[in-house]
């Protein structure tokens, strides 16, 4: 089998001690790394090896996302008012877009989405779960190439689109077990909508029902003060202390958000060894309160998995790592006003090997190591940012470049973007597609 060298002037392993080699190179066999080494020492070892990357390009593990819908907000990208509260942007936009949406529609959402996401690096996307039509969302997902989970629009409410019984909303996500059965690079999971759209009944049962497939669970929760307040109301909690109660929180289960928390319920986190998906974009974009309240400092400092995320495109815009890792990394530093709590190695671990222990795939990807799946993304450095060269690559990676970086990224041994462009849908194929969603971008947004 043909080896790949993947050569760069700096490797950016996010191994144990956050190793960065100069003038090496991954050597890649079938979907697997077999070897991280000098560039030339390589070449010597595996001297029939096919040689890719550049001696000037920086390389790192694939990026993860811990929080994306891949449906919906997609088709209607940028068109929803950013003057209008969340509650109105949500239902009174997206989730009717996401009742309108066909089979076709997920398709052409999905396929935008991780086309999006892989040119701008991310090699593995959790799927928020608010998805109407599973089987097209895995789909786009085989057809792109990437690596991630799938989950089915899960909530129990009296109307509202996808909506249905506890048994029904558990059978759709029993279908999504069996549609991934045989899918190595697609794992399904089981998603609830979550925030106070999900009795106890229901989100008891799918929590469980995560467990008895040994895989994950997650959902939506408190990413402004709404839901505390409809807890407090209904069962004289706060939502997490409430869901640690039912018995729902453990490890199998990733939070999206987690803003408003209380100290208490930060201990139920942390007692359960709960993961938490946080989306900065989204916040400050519908205005939700992570400057005045969020907490993700004090999780990470008592050891709570987490992971970054992207959202929606309504939400959070840009699907992009980099500019994600780094408004992260600023909004924990100011709120402090500490810049030593943390920096651009932490940052961009929570969208690597912190997110990859976050979504319990840590033994198979985020960071560069011999053994793990060859997941990893080339960036280019011809931009301006990068006419001199640090010895520090990954600030001026995380402080000066975006995702607008990546020429090549590599999803277990098989190269998915070569040149900024996607290998697996191109040509006529893919501008039609982008055709037809800007066709449908007029009806489903109405205007
Ligand atoms: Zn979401």
């Amino acid at each position: 089998m043909t080896i790949i060298l993947v050569r760069g002037q700096h490797v950016i392993t996010m191994n144990a001690q956050r190793e960065v080699l100069t003038e090496a190179a991954v050597a890649i066999e079938n979907s697997r790394i077999i070897a991280i080494d000098n560039f030339e020492k390589l070449c010597v070892s595996h001297p029939d090896s096919v040689i890719e990357g550049n001696p000037r390009a920086v390389i790192t593990p694939g990026m993860i996302n811990g929080h994306q819908h891949l449906t919906g907000d997609r088709l209607i990208r940028s068109m929803i008012p950013d003057t209008i509260d969340s509650q109105e942007a949500i239902f009174g936009w997206a989730v009717p877009t996401h009742s309108k949406h066909t089979e076709r529609d997920d398709y052409l959402s999905a396929v935008l989405a991780l086309n999006e996401a892989l040119c701008h690096g991310i090699t593995t996307t959790v799927e928020a779960g608010t998805v109407g039509h599973p089987s097209s969302v895995l789909k786009a997902q085989l057809a792109m190439g990437t690596r991630g989970t799938l989950g089915s629009w899960g909530w129990d409410v009296e109307d509202g689109p996808f909506a249905g019984t506890v048994s029904e909303v558990l059978d759709r996500q029993r279908e999504v077990m069996r549609l991934t059965a045989d899918t190595p690079l697609i794992d399904g999971w089981v998603t609830l909508v979550g925030h106070d759209l999900m009795s106890d009944e229901l989100v008891t049962s799918a929590s469980q029902l995560a467990r008895d497939n040994n895989t994950r669970i997650t959902f939506h929760i408190s990413p402004s003060s709404g839901d505390t307040t409809s807890y407090l109301a209904r069962t004289g909690k706060h939502p997490v202390r409430h869901l640690y109660d039912l018995g729902v929180l453990g490890n199998h289960v990733l939070l999206a958000h987690a803003v408003h928390l209380n100290d208490d319920e930060i201990d139920c986190v942390v007692e359960t060894d709960t993961a938490v998906a946080v989306c900065p974009w989204a916040y400050l974009r519908l205005a939700q309160g992570i400057t005045a309240a969020g907490r993700h400092d004090d999780m990470l400092k008592r050891g709570v998995r987490m992971s970054l995320g992207c959202d929606s495109e309504n939400a959070g815009d840009a699907v992009d790592p980099i500019r994600n890792a780094a408004l992260f990394a600023g909004l924990i530093r100011d709120r402090r006003m500490d810049p030593t709590i943390m920096s651009a190695v932490d940052a961009l671990a929570l969208h690597t090997i912190d997110a990859a222990r976050a979504i319990g795939m840590a033994d198979r990807i985020g960071s560069l190591e011999v053994g793990k799946q060859a997941d990893l993304v080339v960036f280019g450095t011809d931009g301006p940012e990068w006419l001199t060269r640090s010895t520090q690559p990954v600030l001026q990676l995380i402080w000066a470049s975006s995702g607008s970086a990546v020429d090549d990224v590599y999803v277990a041994g098989k190269a998915v973007v070569r040149a900024k462009k996607s290998t697996q849908i191109t040509g006529s194929a893919f501008t039609d597609i982008v055709a037809e969603a800007q066709e449908r971008m007029t009806f489903l947004s109405g205007r």
